[in-house]
Order: C-alpha cells, then structure tokens, then sequence
C-alpha cells in the first residue's frame, strides 16, 4: 500500500522514526541481549530508559523543579477518578468546566467521590459554538479545585487562555493538547494526559503535579493512585507499563530533535489553519465551531449532505486516508492531526476533500 494517514484520535500516529528505531532494538535492546519490555523496572539499565524520558519531558514542556513527574496506569479516565480523590476532602466541593464530552463524563465520574459544581461554559450563537470567557465562569473561591479540560477531543473545542482561579489549584485533562503547543506548568496545580495521543503507545498516563498538593488524599484512594505514593516511589509503587514508558522516551527524544514544542507548534498550526481554510471556503462541508475555540488537534467537520458520509470514507481509506469517521456521539467527520500528522497528510487529505466535493457537488 502507499503512505498511510492515519486521523485516529487515539491510539493515534507515532512518528515513523520511532517505530523504525523501536523496532530495530526490540528484541535486543543496547546488546543486553533482552527486550527493554523484558527488563525489570528497577534493574539500572531500565531506570537510566525511565530517568532520561523524565528528564526530556520536564525540558520539552519547562516544568519546574516543584512539580513531580508521574508515569502512571488508567488512562485518562483513571484519572477522573483519582482527581478527587487526591484533591477533593470531605466538607468541600470542586468546580468542574464543562465544555465538551471529556469535561462531563470527567464532572460525572467525579461525583462519585464528592461534591461536584459543574459549570457549561459554552454556547451556541447562530448555530456556532462559542464559549464563554474564564473570567466570567462563576467560580467559586473556596472550590478544592477548578477541573477543565483544554481541548475537547470529541468536539474540537480547545480553550487557549489558561483561566485565572486566584489560587485554587487548577487541573487540566491535557490528554489530546499535551505537547502540541507551549503552555506555563506554573499556572497548573495538576496536568493529567493519556499516553495515546501525542505521548506515545495507551497503557500509560502522564501526570504532573504540584508537590505543595500531594498527602491530603481520601483515605478509601487506592494505593496505585494515590499520587503521595507514587511520587515518593518514582512511579514504581507497582510495576509501571515500562515499554510504554520507553516507547514514550523515544518520542520526547524525536520531539526534541525537531525543535522542541516550540517548533512542532508551528507546524501544528500551519496544519490546522490548511484544512480549517479549505473546509471554510467550500460549501460542501462545514466546521460550526467559532474561529477562537478551534482545536488545533481535533478537526470535526460535517458534510453538507451527510448521504454521502459512507462513501467519502470509503473512498478516503482506498487512498490511505484513515479513520475519519467522527466521534458516534457527534457525527460527521474528524481529523485528529496530532504532533506525528506531518504536513503532507493534510494537503493528501485537503486534495482528497476538494475531489470529492466536485464530483459530488
Ligand atoms: N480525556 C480526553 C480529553 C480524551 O480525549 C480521552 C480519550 N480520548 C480521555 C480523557 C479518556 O482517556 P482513556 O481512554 O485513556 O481513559
């Protein structure tokens, strides 16, 4: 087959040179004679694999030396559990933003463990989706914690300024925006990212949190979550998910060879800017998402005529263009065009779009 794209939302692309590097030294990896993923976690050859790919994600993302650095199981939505109840004592309440599928299902599971304010924030404006300001969320000052998530993987919202809680910790779920543009670590008191985005393989969870927040977990916190212990035993309380964690090394390192966050920012940008253009100009396919709240990772456009949804995926797979199916909760079509995407899977798929609309128009 020719050059694959592949759109998935996660599990999503890996950079080709990391696979081709991984492969070259699965089965003997730096001539131990064994494959890292068969190497114990607390043997000195893996830690050197674990402290190097810490080391490169504090650079790549500047995060400061009062933060730890997690590599933990669950998913993103392990996570939703763990957030409150690391954070979220007895007697308080946590403000939730609501902006899209992840920030409710998170406000959801939260629930379980304490009392949740949930606060929507957007709006539809002549069939556009806005959304409202930070500061004019009404938050409350006493929250635990605020909980936002700043790009909406299902539904392509991503909110750009980071709000102002006037020192409650704010806590993003960064799981499909980690990585892909700069953002100031200080202004977080906790990021969470699933792996399978712009990290790495699934299986592993990255989280980065404020030491000054750690030890006032619920006492009913699993062990494996509770961010104290983990911290305290460099993410090896249990057996880590170690190929992930190298895998993800790998990929910092690519990162870095290419300029950092920085530059891949640019590219990023470049990238979404490409295909919101064309969906913008044509009359056959539409983007209801207000200009200012577009994700730069989660491109969900819809067909004008949705008649011809099944075949225009039938016919972007036969050219290597995959998984544009849109999320089953919203529909249509996404792209999911994360740091790996290069800039050429977006003009093949902006040629493809353009082609298809004037045979069909
Ligand atoms: N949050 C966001 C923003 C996501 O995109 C996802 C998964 N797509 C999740 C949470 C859930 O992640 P997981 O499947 O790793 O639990």
């Amino acid at each position: 087959m020719s050059q694959v794209f592949n759109f998935c939302a996660g599990p999503a692309m890996l950079p080709v040179e990391v696979m081709k590097k991984a492969q070259a030294e699965f089965v003997n990896w730096q001539d131990t004679g064994s494959s890292v993923m068969e190497l114990s976690h607390r043997s000195k050859e893996f830690l050197v694999v674990a402290a190097k790919a810490e080391a490169d994600l504090r650079d790549l993302m500047a995060i400061p030396e009062n933060y730890s650095v997690l590599f933990c199981h669950g998913g993103g939505r392990g996570q939703f559990s763990a957030v409150p109840l690391n954070f979220l004592p007895a007697g308080k309440s946590a403000d939730y933003i609501i902006s899209g599928s992840w920030s409710k299902l998170a406000a959801i599971e939260a629930e379980h463990y304490g009392q949740v304010n949930a606060i929507d924030v957007t709006d539809k404006v002549n069939g556009q989706i806005q959304v409202l300001p930070s500061e004019e969320w009404r938050l409350n000052p006493n929250a635990a914690f605020v909980h936002y998530c700043p790009n909406e993987t299902v539904d392509g919202i991503e909110i750009f300024d980071i709000p102002e809680t006037h020192g409650v910790p704010l806590v993003a779920d960064m799981s499909s925006t980690i990585l892909s543009r700069e953002i100031d670590v200080a202004k977080f008191g906790l990021i969470y990212a699933g792996a399978q985005k712009n990290i790495g393989p699934s299986g592993l969870t990255i989280v980065i949190v404020r030491n000054d927040l750690l030890g006032n977990a619920q006492l009913t916190t699993p062990a494996i979550m509770n961010y104290q212990v983990l911290a305290k035993s460099d993410s090896m309380y249990n057996t880590p998910p170690t190929y992930a964690w190298y895998l993800a090394g790998l990929v910092f390192e690519w990162l870095k060879e290419r300029g950092g966050v920085k530059e891949i920012s640019k590219i990023n940008k470049q990238k979404a800017e490409l295909l919101y253009g064309y969906i913008d100009e044509s009359a056959f396919y539409k983007n209801h998402i207000e200009a200012k709240y577009r994700s730069l990772m989660n491109v969900p456009f819809w067909l004008t005529d949705d008649s011809f949804n099944d075949e225009f995926l039938k016919q972007a797979e036969a050219q290597g263009l995959m998984a544009l199916q849109g999320h089953r909760m919203v529909g249509g079509m996404r792209a999911s065009i994360y740091n790996a995407m290069p800039l050429a899977g977006i003009t093949a798929l902006v040629a493809f779009m353009k082609e298809f609309s004037a045979k069909n128009s």
